[in-house]
């Protein structure tokens, strides 16, 4: 439909309703979407969603517990069947994101295409850091560091040449701020950003867009450590729409940005600069120079919103120009 046949529908007082009424008919004919760790929680809320309105899906699960133990094929079986059910087209795929090259191949094959990509399939091995092994650090890391590496990777090439593609990476407020018990799982999710904010400057003049969540959802994940009336208003369908609209073609500049999503909150997150001091750079810039500008360094009365390292390279001329400092 068009937008003047909506138009028709609205009042041109109507500005809201009308741009949801748009919204509400967000549609990925043609389309094909990868969805990792789909068999269940927010990967499923995903594909489901998509296969409900005309893409055609890749459920990706490797089927194991949530501490990354075994395998299946039930969980994305299960999934592809709901969607077939419902009259959509899907495909199930139960290789781990680690081999993200398999499972982008099943797109091409089943498809000949991919467009979107969902990096959402997770784990957790959360231990307290005093009692962290290797084994845990590193499976962490496989799956929520290498896996959206290998499927973005693989998916790349593809992007590029029809010059266009959507990526969601799927960060968490455990990496933006810490959480007690999760240093593997933090560093992780947290790489999530940096990946998402480069893979963003690099594929924008490819109109790929990439953009980065931090969601909140009662799945197998958090249903131990949310009450059940707290996990009934957290549904992985209140974090799906945000997704939609973020990977959709008529989204054409959203992109290296952070969401915080969950519960019916949407918010954009970003980095903030306090005040801070310049010091002159040599034989003066002692400790003591540092304690006398102390205030300024942590004073976020007047932030700034630095976007990348080039923001910082103008601070570096200013310096120079400044007397010694005092000691
Ligand atoms: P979930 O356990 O319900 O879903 C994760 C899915 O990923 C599972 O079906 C699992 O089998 C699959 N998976 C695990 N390892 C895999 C691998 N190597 N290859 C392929 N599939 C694999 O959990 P969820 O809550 O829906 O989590 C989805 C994503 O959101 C995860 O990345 C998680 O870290 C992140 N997240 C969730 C929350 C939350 O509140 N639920 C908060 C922050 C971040």
């Amino acid at each position: 439909q068009t937008l003047g046949s909506v138009n028709e529908k609205f009042s041109k007082t109507d500005e809201n309703l009308r741009r949801l009424y748009i919204m509400s008919e967000l549609r990925y004919d043609g389309q094909t979407v990868v969805v990792t760790g789909a068999g269940g929680g927010l990967g499923k809320a995903y594909a489901t969603f998509y296969g409900s309105r005309g893409a055609n899906v890749v459920v990706n699960d490797l089927g194991g517990s949530f501490k990354g133990e075994g395998k299946s094929t039930k969980a994305a079986d299960v999934v592809v069947e709901e969607i077939k059910a419902a009259g959509g087209k899907a495909v199930a795929n139960y290789d781990s994101v680690e081999d993200g090259e398999k499972i982008i191949e099943t797109a091409i094959k089943a498809f000949g295409r991919i467009d979107i990509l969902i990096n959402n399939a997770g784990i957790l091995r959360d231990i307290s850091f005093k009692n962290m092994t290797d084994a845990d650090w590193d499976l962490i890391y496989k799956v929520h560091v290498k896996g959206p590496y290998k499927c973005a990777r693989a998916a790349w090439p593809y992007f590029r040449k029809q010059k266009y593609g959507r990526v969601i990476n799927t960060a968490s407020a455990a990496g933006l701020f810490g959480s007690f018990g999760q240093t593997n799982y933090s560093a992780a999710k947290l790489s999530q950003v940096g990946f998402t904010e480069t893979l963003a400057k690099e594929g924008f003049k490819y109109n790929i867009l990439c953009n980065v969540i931090a969601p909140i959802a009662a799945s197998r994940m958090t249903e131990t450590v949310m009450p059940p009336e707290v996990l009934e208003l957290l549904k992985p369908d209140f974090v799906v729409p945000l997704v939609g609209v973020l990977t959709h073609s008529s989204n054409k500049h959203e992109t290296g940005s952070i969401f915080e999503v969950g519960g019916g909150h949407i918010a954009k997150i970003r980095w903030q600069r306090a005040k801070g001091g310049l010091l002159k750079t040599g034989p003066s810039m002692t400790p003591g120079a540092v304690l006398k500008i102390w205030d300024n360094v942590k004073d976020y009365s007047k932030p700034s919103y630095p976007e990348g390292p080039a923001d910082f390279m103008g601070l570096l001329e200013e310096a120079q120009k400044l007397p010694d400092n005092q000691p």
